[in-house]
């Protein structure tokens, strides 16, 4: 069983707040005044049942940490950590979400907002040596006119280098707003070269993600894993290429499974389906990206050659350039090459 921290692998699905460190929000709370529940600074993983319920308990608590983040040192320290707690569990290639609009109040704008993230992705990214591309992501909770806003701001700053904008999203809960309304804004992406990522198929089913295929054309899905549930839908999935940001630990805190094990991400990867693993918001689900590959092999009985495979797939998904895919592939396949160190405790 080799090293999963040094499994170089792409991270393609993990957002700017929810990717901070426990100690970071309660410094920032601590330094504004501000009282956390305690469910932000227990250390335990969120579980809340997979409803309307437990979703607002999830918004309540993301709210409240995304409030304590309120000047462009806040923003540029969460990207700082993110990005080298990314590198020290082996990604080489993070692509992070981020809506700028919560954080637009603080720092003069939505231009400034994503400048800012853009920025502190660039340079940290070279610090840490990771190349960090940013993901701008609309909300579900709001107008559609706001995300053409966005994407239009993202098509700005398109491209596939260290701090630049790789994709546009869709977050927040699936149960709100039509899919279909934000089709304009994604189109304004895709004709800026954007990779369409929103998120679908986890709190709702099938259905869910045959409506995000026929609307918004992903290149990738937020999740999909509920794709699962119906073969044809995952069929689809397969044929067309998009490739699914499966996320376990998230999976399970929101109740969407009832444990690991339920997760269906063997079934995906049998299917075909390109899976890359991602941590989604570490700060309320308690793990990061190396956990859910460890989850991979503990839980799900993958060998350290079906690890790698994972890892090349999160590679090829990613909007790296193909000389940074291929140069990442050939990490893998060096990790994989070398000797087990439990096989070669057992042989001495
Ligand atoms: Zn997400």
């Amino acid at each position: 069983m080799r090293d999963l921290d040094r499994l170089p692998k792409a991270h393609l699905h993990l957002h700017f707040t929810g990717s901070m460190r426990p100690e970071t929000l309660q410094d920032l709370a601590v330094g504004y005044g501000v009282r956390l529940p305690s469910a932000l600074l227990d250390g335990d993983p969120l579980r809340v049942p997979a409803d309307e319920r437990g979703w607002f308990r999830f918004q309540r608590l993301y709210d409240a940490a995304r409030a304590c983040v309120r000047s462009e040192a806040d923003m540029r320290r969460i990207l700082t950590e993110a990005v080298a707690d990314d590198a020290a569990e082996g990604s080489r290639r993070l692509e992070i979400q981020v809506d700028p609009t919560s954080y637009a109040p603080f720092v003069g704008g939505l231009t400034p907002a994503l400048e800012i993230v853009l920025d502190a992705a660039r340079s940290a990214g070279q610090r840490h040596g990771v190349e960090v591309g940013v993901v701008v992501a609309a909300s579900r909770m709001r107008h559609p006119l706001e995300a053409r806003t966005l994407a239009r701001l993202a098509a700005l700053h398109a491209g596939d280098g260290p701090g630049q904008v790789v994709g546009f999203g869709l977050s927040n809960d699936e149960r709100r707003g039509e899919t279909s309304e934000f089709a304009a804004a994604f189109e304004i992406a895709r004709r800026a070269g954007l990779a369409s990522v929103p998120h679908g198929g986890e709190l709702l089913g099938p259905a869910h993600v045959d409506s995000v295929l026929d609307h918004l054309s992903p290149d990738r899905l937020g999740h999909g894993v509920r794709a699962a549930e119906d073969p044809a839908v995952l069929d689809r999935v397969v044929g067309q290429g998009v490739a699914l940001e499966v996320c376990p630990a998230s999976n399970v805190s929101l109740g969407v499974y009832r444990d690991q094990a339920q997760v269906p991400l063997r079934a995906l990867v049998d299917a075909g389906a390109t899976v890359a693993l991602g941590a989604d918001d570490p700060l309320l689900f308690g793990s990061r990206l190396t956990g859910q590959y460890e989850a991979a092999r503990t839980v799900h009985g993958f060998t350290d050659a079906d690890l790698a495979a994972l890892a090349k797939s999160s590679i090829r998904a990613s909007r790296a350039s193909d000389q940074t895919r291929a140069r990442l592939i050939g990490e893998v396949d060096a990790w994989l090459a070398e000797p087990d160190p439990a096989a070669a405790r057992a042989a001495s």
